[in-house]
């Protein structure tokens, strides 16, 4: 499989390769965990690539610190805006603070309030929205033209893709070639991303994006070759609860992934509790979706190398205390 080559807007392997010598010596090179348990359980051999500890709690950082790091100096003094469920806002508001830029960022009214004051806490000025009722992009493209900011968006976005492809281009360096990765997947960036570090390091590597149940966008999206939109899905995959995936992600998602594939809140939750209890890792709910899938046999693993891109640790402590109760 290749892309339809050298279209000007979509990032190629060597953008991965370019934003991975920029975050050096900034992001985590996070670590590769294995688990006999998890290895028994699926008769393969798992490595999960632990963005969970990157820096700011998830890969998001990755592209952000990429994206922020190209702009003019004049653009980096105006500052950037960003809209996001959390872990793009957290990761913007951190790779702006690391590097003297300004940031804004739209939050949701109902974001999760460790994500809020994490992103605070990073020197970001948020600005509330509902989601519901409010069109976050509208109200992020009157900020950047009222205050001169850049729109930074959470994955479709070139610099934000090929910043998200430097986690698996790790892993594969750190590991070799693979039979299959799992990816958890929003709007696309981590998988488009993911998906060009993939053919170029491990070009026979199955790669799966794995979305939430109730908002299978990407998975209807990826089978019917056109972008489908839906409403704001109800799931505990709050990093997931994207309703299309971008037109720059969808195009390297259908050229390069093999399939979209979904779980449940109730997998989510036991995977949650997996990682607790025999890895001792804190995962959040969208973190899981990788994992998710391969510990539940969507596909055998039997036999096989295994990739896993843990996504993101941010979950509040007492939600997870609820979830794991419940
Ligand atoms: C943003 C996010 C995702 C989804 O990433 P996309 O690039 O939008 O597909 C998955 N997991 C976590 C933890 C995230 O923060």
């Amino acid at each position: 499989m290749s892309l339809p080559l050298s279209h000007p807007q979509l990032p190629t392997y060597d953008d991965v390769k370019a934003a991975a010598g920029r975050i050096e010596g900034v992001a985590h090179r996070t670590p590769v965990l294995t688990s006999r348990t998890a290895d028994e359980r699926t008769g393969g051999s798992l490595f999960f690539k632990a963005e969970n500890l990157q820096r700011g709690g998830s890969f998001k950082f990755r592209g952000a610190y990429n994206a922020i790091a190209q702009l003019s100096p004049e653009a980096k003094k105006r500052g950037v805006v960003a809209f996001s469920s959390g872990n793009h806002a957290q990761a913007i508001a951190y790779a702006g603070q690391l590097q003297g830029v300004p940031t804004v960022i739209i939050m949701p009214q109902d974001a999760p309030a460790m994500k809020v004051a994490a992103t605070k806490g990073y020197g970001g000025e948020v600005v509330m929205y509902d989601r519901y009722t409010e069109d976050r992009e509208a109200i992020g493209r009157r900020l950047s033209e009222e205050r001169g900011l850049t729109l930074i968006p959470p994955y479709d976005h070139e610099d934000v893709i090929a910043g998200q492809g430097t986690a698996a281009k790790e892993l594969f360096e750190e590991v070799g070639p693979l039979d299959m990765l799992f990816v958890c997947t929003g709007g696309g960036g981590l998988l488009a991303g993911s998906a060009l570090a993939t053919r170029a390091l491990s070009p026979e590597c199955r790669i799966y994006g794995v979305e939430p149940e109730a908002g299978n966008d990407a998975q209807q999206s990826f089978r019917s070759g056109s972008i489908v939109k839906i409403p704001v899905p109800a799931t505990i995959a709050d990093g997931a609860q994207t309703t299309y995936v971008g037109a720059k992600t969808f195009p390297i998602m259908r050229a390069l992934v093999d399939d979209i594939l979904t779980v449940s809140d109730a997998q989510l939750i036991d995977t949650m509790r997996f990682f607790i209890e025999r890895m001792k890792i804190v995962v959040e709910p969208t973190g899981c979706l990788s994992a998710a899938a391969a510990l539940s046999d969507l596909v055998s693993c039997k036999g096989k190398r295994v990739g896993i891109i843990i996504s993101g640790g941010n979950v509040d402590p007492r939600a997870l205390a609820g979830f794991l109760a419940g």
